[in-house]
């Protein structure tokens, strides 16, 4: 599981998050929901130490892997990351890069010296799990820029998953395509639950609800910082929410 323990997080002197706790099984995917501004996007910069290319100022709790503290001392930023790969709202490939080198373009991360052959069968590997292989596999040295949106979304999932991370965190990653990519993503986070643990952000509840299998519900105000409100089975939390805000949040009431 991936673990978050009183994660709080200010940036200048505001406090955005406070003291948010979350277990993410391995193999499940949760869905964080919750208004604009409540801190999802800072506290899923923070599960991978992608924060520290944003100006937080400061920043307690902890993040785990198992029993594996991903702030310790020992542990190197890039070996962080490369366990846990992410995906943005915006599809972001190298345009001019070939499909194939995109795909195995965050290697380097690994230090491993990768053969020809093994780059073969890598890229194949993570296009196929990225279910963009079919599509793709007569023109794996054409620039990723020519790709559709949500190809070249899919094409920034499989070099995530070259890296045959544990974990994969998504932010938004349907949000700018239209609804047949987005299904296409859905298809293939489904796909990948269960080789992989899934920490997914969206703003869309039906799809938060087709998905995951646990959902926590973030909240904020202009003077209170993000916590969440509550999480819990997604079943629970869109049919039977404890809190009143859930309800009306996830019923589209704000
Ligand atoms: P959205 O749903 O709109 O993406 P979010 O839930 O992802 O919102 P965050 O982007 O994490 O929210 O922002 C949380 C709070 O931190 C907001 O009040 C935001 O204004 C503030 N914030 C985010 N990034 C920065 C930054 N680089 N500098 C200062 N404040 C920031
Ligand atoms: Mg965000």
């Amino acid at each position: 599981a991936l673990q978050a323990d009183n994660i709080s997080a200010w940036f200048g002197d505001r406090k955005v998050l406070d003291r948010v706790s979350l277990t993410m099984p391995a193999g499940q995917v949760t869905a964080l929901i919750g208004p604009s501004g409540c801190g999802k996007s800072t506290f899923l910069r923070i599960l991978n130490r992608m924060h520290e290319l944003i100006p937080i100022a400061k920043l307690s709790g902890e993040v785990r892997i198992g029993n594996e503290d991903i702030y310790a001392p020992g542990m190197r930023v890039t070996d962080a990351r490369k366990r846990i790969g992410m995906v943005f709202q915006k599809p972001n490939p190298f345009p001019a890069m070939s499909i194939y080198e995109n795909t195995i373009s965050a290697l380097p991360l690994t230090g491993v010296k990768a053969s020809r052959a093994e780059k073969d069968f890598l890229v194949e590997e993570a296009l196929k799990k990225a279910s963009l292989w079919d599509e793709v596999k007569d023109r794996l040295h054409q620039p990723g820029g020519g790709l559709s949106g949500g190809q070249q979304q899919r094409l920034c999932i499989a070099r995530a998953m070259a890296l045959t991370p544990e974990i994969l965190l998504m932010d938004e990653p349907a949000s700018a395509l239209d609804p047949s990519s987005t299904r296409r993503i859905e298809d293939t986070i489904a796909e990948l639950r269960g080789e992989v643990t899934i920490v997914i952000v969206t703003h869309n509840m039906q799809q938060a609800h087709r998905i995951s299998d646990q959902c926590a519900f973030f909240l904020a105000s202009h003077n209170t910082p993000g916590v969440i409100v509550e999480h819990g089975a997604t079943e629970a939390i869109f049919n039977a929410p404890r809190d009143q805000r859930t309800e009306d949040y996830v019923n589209g009431r704000f």
